[in-house]
């Protein structure tokens, strides 16, 4: 029962009063827990939600499946048919009309990129590539390799006209790579569709990256175990209403010479990162934790205050492996 829920304060002033009714109707004891996988993006897609029933449960998940699907076909690097490498096909030729999904993504990077002064950049795509081929032959990008991708890196480079929802990208040969912020944003998306069902209590996650609405029936919140939080208290969260993403070089890198570079690279160097550095961020939004995480993976605890701040994260962590 919704008044016997140990919700934290601000709970139930995010409520919708539309929502509320409808929680009031179910409440959360004869809500069943259900949950689902899929594969997307290259990795398992999972979603966790409370309904009154299975059918209920089913297709609020198979709708928020399909809004990721929809997602990654429009801001995939790796899909050759995707929105976005279309949208890099056109580089140096004008502005190009695009979908809202990727004008809002492309809008929230470029305010990241601003701010955190191209620490994240999405036009780091052809830096990221030489780092993807070095993961392979397990040889560093030479300096002159290293130097021609730089050339097409410049978040200044990408013009947004919102009025005609445009996109401009000035150089021929740009590439857009939004691998540090699409999976916040999918989440972000699949939540939404979960809602429209009148499902609140829900969870979704993708590798690193995950969103929760409402709590569980009964509980304060859902419980996160943080990846890189060692304190003990701090470790498992009891969160609502938030996303949580994390970044680092601890899964993916590239061994070469007894040094570990990261698939997250300096957009301003061109090199992957070596500080074998780890950051949790919680934030409103997984379009914000996540873009925040990869940008504070580049710049550390120097600018954690002030893009905390900036971008209305409620937490950060970052762990350092020396
Ligand atoms: P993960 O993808 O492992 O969850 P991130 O959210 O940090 O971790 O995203 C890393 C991805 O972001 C890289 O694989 C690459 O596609 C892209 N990327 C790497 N460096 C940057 C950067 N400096 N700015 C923006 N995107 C980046
Ligand atoms: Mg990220």
């Amino acid at each position: 029962r919704i008044t016997g829920c140990s919700s934290p304060p601000g709970w139930l002033r995010m409520v919708a009063p539309g929502a509320f009714a409808l929680l009031a109707l179910t409440p959360g004891g004869d809500l069943s827990r259900f949950q689902y996988t899929e594969v997307h993006m290259g990795m398992q897609a999972r979603i966790v939600v409370y309904a009154p029933d299975e059918p209920r449960a089913r297709r609020a998940a198979s709708a928020a499946f399909s809004r990721i699907g929809a997602v990654d076909a429009a801001l995939s690097d790796y899909r050759r048919d995707s929105e976005l490498m279309r949208l890099c096909d056109h580089a140096g030729e004008g502005p190009v009309k695009v979908s809202a999904d990727l004008f809002r993504v492309l809008s929230r990077a470029q305010e990241l990129a601003k701010w955190s002064d191209g620490a994240f950049d999405v036009t780091c795509g052809p830096v990221v590539a030489l780092w993807r081929q070095a993961r392979r032959t397990g040889r560093l990008p030479s300096d002159a390799d290293r130097q021609a991708a730089l050339k097409l890196v410049g978040w200044r480079n990408v013009v947004l006209h919102p009025s005609r929802r445009e996109v401009e990208l000035k150089m021929p040969g740009m590439r857009l790579d939004m691998g540090g912020i699409a999976k916040g944003y999918a989440c972000d998306a699949a939540m939404k569709e979960i809602r429209w069902y009148g499902l609140r209590r829900a969870m979704v996650e993708m590798g690193g990256d995950l969103v929760v609405g409402d709590p569980p029936p009964g509980k304060a919140g859902w419980a996160i175990e943080m990846p890189n939080v060692e304190d003990p208290v701090d470790r498992v969260q009891y969160l609502s209403n938030v996303a949580v993403s994390t970044s680092g070089d601890t899964e993916q890198f590239v061994e070469i010479g007894g040094k570990r570079y990261s698939h997250i690279v300096d957009p301003r160097t061109g090199m992957g990162l070596t500080s074998r550095v780890a950051v949790t961020v919680i934030a409103r939004k997984g379009e914000v934790s996540d873009g925040l995480s990869t940008a504070l993976s580049v710049l550390g605890e120097d600018a954690e205050r002030e893009l905390a701040r900036r971008f209305g994260a409620l937490s950060v962590y970052i762990r350092r492996a020396d």
